[in-house]
């Protein structure tokens, strides 16, 4: 039966599948199964445990149970959803738009989108929002999980590019794990590690993480540090490489400039001192600098334990200073390699979708790079102003400020921190209007208005895994019931907007949004990038189907994109140099004291992905983890005479839930851990109305003042028995 090309939708790793069809008794295609395809560069035929049941998620009495499937009007927030049309729905949507923008300005309303939407369905929000509407109010989940990267990689190598590539892992000679839990959050990029390890039994693997994860048992040396000490690590390493001369000192002065700033910062950071804050030995500490700077080819590997804090974008820079005064960068087995989160983090970044962003790696702070989008959109201007990142737009919901809020592909109602202060602004809000594959997710609940979209096997577009390599995403099916691909649905409702808004048909102008396919858009895109860091003027749809994924820059005339960024030196900053960044050390958002006396630290099991949505509704996946827990360590549960399974109230200084204690060896002491799945729909049966809202209403939302990300990662707690 027919087979389809096309990507895992789960994480950045971004395997590529074949998806298997068959048809039914009416004669429809659906999924019987889906393999790793042994052709991509990203996974070469594996797939995990999540990817390799794809397909069950796709069975069709399960798309019943729980996909949305017709646009749907509450009257009221109490009220069930009623069935329109979807000219009703497209119509309604336009118009309360327009009505709220006429009486309160475009700043009055914004859009929320997600790392899952494909690169086409970013694109067009981003025009239809800055472009049209003429407010930058667009942000995305990627604020939750990437944005202190992008702002590390901006600060110190002058743009946001991962520079390194998978078979950097092949190549390396050590490999610094920091803030990553690999084998279980991007688990085919860990097997190829391990067998990087059993090919090459000389690599050594260090491993940085307050807790003993699966990745960090593996480690050669693993630093169980204090939670958020990672830059006093980095600063207490580059001290260490000083004293013992072991920098790239002809690298330092030919390719980069404020090393003395950064000398002068470190030079408190003696072996002593790291040592206490960070809660290890000295002489691993020694270890692990003297393995980072003296090996041929130093990777780190770093993700959500140095983005998701409030510190996050100095963890970045610190860390990048380290592989610019050893010149681990710009050559095989080298470099600062962020792993993305979602499928499609890097895409939304390419195209600018978020708040202080424009197209192509262009910033909103920059007039030139705004005169250039709106040129080339044909639009007056990109306004000027910077748009409200994820946190402020919910605050924003919540005092009242912003009006409307259009939510796309996400779940922010289980997903942000602070859930409590996310419920009030849903509620508070004068139009919720939710486009979702899923019926029944928190966010749902508030929703005014449902717009049903297609998922994964149904979809067209592309994608960017962490590696910069763009892949095609092909349906292998039809959309469920009356779904439509992302794009589809921006498309008609910016066209109606369009209507409302400006004058462009009464004045013969043509619209904003002259395409029939997600290829127009996507070919767009593409134009945008020309001369810019990403430019892939050499590349089409016809190329990523016929020679498969390929990696950014591509520009005209190239037969295949870069692997390595930076191997000559020259950065694009406006000196041509890379920039070392002198950050002081601060502890995290919250500390513990005597009345939130553990430190509250969370992450992603195996099996299990995001919110849920979709790995949920899968039996064998829960196996692994059957039921959220808060795990702490032995001494402590003895202390506070708990056993496993025993419910405790967790309680943060934003809410309390309750958890059953599971007691694990790889807690430190006062010190928890609870996975990030599971939402009060999961906990609860009842669809979000149970008051549990999971871990995110324990968690903290203080941001970092330049990426604007959130302390996910970090809270103080206290744990009472029931
Ligand atoms: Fe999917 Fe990530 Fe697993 Fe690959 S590693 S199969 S992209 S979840």
């Amino acid at each position: 039966m027919p087979e389809v090309k096309s990507t895992c939708c789960y994480c950045g790793v971004g395997c590529g599948v074949i998806i298997e069809t068959t048809a039914n008794q009416s004669g429809d295609l659906v999924v019987s199964g889906v393999r790793g395809d042994p052709a991509h560069p990203a996974n070469f035929g594996k797939l995990c445990s999540k990817g390799s049941t794809l397909h069950l998620t796709a069975q069709p009495h399960l798309q019943k149970q729980g996909r949305l499937g017709f646009p749907a009007i509450r009257q009221n927030r109490e009220d069930d959803p009623i069935q329109v049309t979807w000219p009703e729905a497209i119509d309604t949507v336009a118009r309360r738009f327009a009505k709220i923008i006429h009486q309160y300005g475009p700043d009055s309303v914004g859009i929320y989108v997600s790392g899952q939407l494909l690169t086409e369905d970013y694109y067009l929000f981003n025009k239809l929002m800055k472009g049209l509407i003429g407010s930058n109010n667009i942000d995305t989940n990627s604020r939750l999980c990437m944005s202190s990267a992008v702002a590390g990689y901006k600060q110190t190598l002058g743009m946001d590019a991962p520079p390194c590539s998978y078979e950097d892992i092949e190549l390396a000679s050590t490999i610094f794990i920091t803030g990553s839990n690999t084998a279980f959050a991007h688990p085919i990029l860990y097997r190829r590690l391990e067998a990087a390890r059993q090919a090459r039994p000389e690599m050594k693997v260090i491993v940085v993480d307050p807790r003993r994860t699966d990745t960090a048992k593996d480690a050669d040396l693993y630093l169980q540090i204090q939670p958020g000490t990672d830059v006093a690590l980095y600063h207490g390493m580059l001290h260490i490489m000083l004293w013992e001369k072991w920098l790239d000192e002809s690298y330092i002065a030919s390719f980069t400039v404020g090393f003395e700033e950064l000398k002068n910062l470190v030079r408190d950071f003696t072996p002593k001192a790291v040592a206490k804050i960070c809660g290890i030995e000295e002489k691993d500490l020694y270890q692990a600098s003297q393995w980072f700077a003296q090996s041929p080819g130093t990777l780190s590997l770093y993700c959500q334990g140095l983005n998701q804090s409030a510190s996050g974008t100095a963890k970045n820079a610190a860390l990048i200073n380290l592989h610019l005064a050893t010149g681990q960068i710009g050559k095989p087995g080298a470099g600062p390699f962020s792993l993305t989160g979602q499928p499609n983090a890097m895409g939304g970044r390419e195209v600018g979708g978020l708040a202080n962003l424009l197209s192509a790696h262009r910033d909103l702070s920059n007039p030139v790079h705004r005169s250039e989008v709106a040129n080339f959109w044909g639009v007056e201007q990109v306004p000027e102003k910077p748009g409200l990142t994820a946190i402020p737009m919910f605050e924003a919901l919540r005092t009242k400020e912003l009006k409307a809020i259009w939510i796309v592909c996400t779940n922010p109602a289980q997903s942000m921190p602070d859930l409590n202060a996310v419920h009030e602004g849903l509620k508070n809000a004068e139009l919720v209007v939710v486009q979702e594959a899923y019926a029944n997710t928190a966010t749902t609940l508030y929703a005014d208005i449902l717009l049903p979209a297609t998922t994964w096997a149904e979809k067209i577009g592309t994608v960017t895994n962490s590696e910069r390599t763009i892949s095609k995403v092909n349906p292998a099916i039809a959309p469920f019931a009356s779904a439509k691909h992302d794009w589809q649905i921006a498309l008609e409702i910016a066209r109606a907007l369009e209507q409302l808004l400006t004058n462009h048909k009464k004045d013969g102008l043509t619209t904003l949004f002259p395409y029939n396919s997600a290829e127009d858009i996507w070919n767009e895109h593409r134009a945008t990038t020309e001369g810019r860091d990403l430019d892939i003027t050499g590349l089409s749809y016809q190329i990523l189907e016929d020679h498969g994924p390929q990696q950014w820059p591509m520009p005209k005339g190239a037969a295949h994109g870069k692997k390595r960024l930076y191997e000559d030196g020259i950065f694009p900053t406006k000196d041509q140099k890379a920039h070392f960044i002198a950050t002081p050390y601060t502890a995290t958002a919250e500390t513990v004291d005597a009345r939130y006396p553990f430190a509250l630290n969370t992450g992603r099991l195996r099996d299990q992905w995001h919110g849920m949505s979709r790995t949920g509704t899968l039996g064998t996946l829960f196996a692994h983890a059957p039921e959220p827990s808060i795990e702490i360590s032995p001494k402590d549960a003895s202390r506070m005479l708990l056993t496993n399974g025993d419910l405790v109230h967790v309680t943060s200084r934003r809410g309390s839930e309750i958890f059953p204690v599971k007691i694990s060896e790889d807690i430190a002491n006062s010190q928890a851990f609870i996975a990030m799945h599971w939402g009060s729909e999961f906990i609860s049966g009842s669809a979000g109305k149970h008051p549990s809202r999971g871990v995110n209403g324990l968690t903290c939302s203080r941001i970092d003042p330049i990426s604007g990300q959130p302390e996910l990662k970090h809270a103080a707690i206290k744990i009472l028995p029931v």
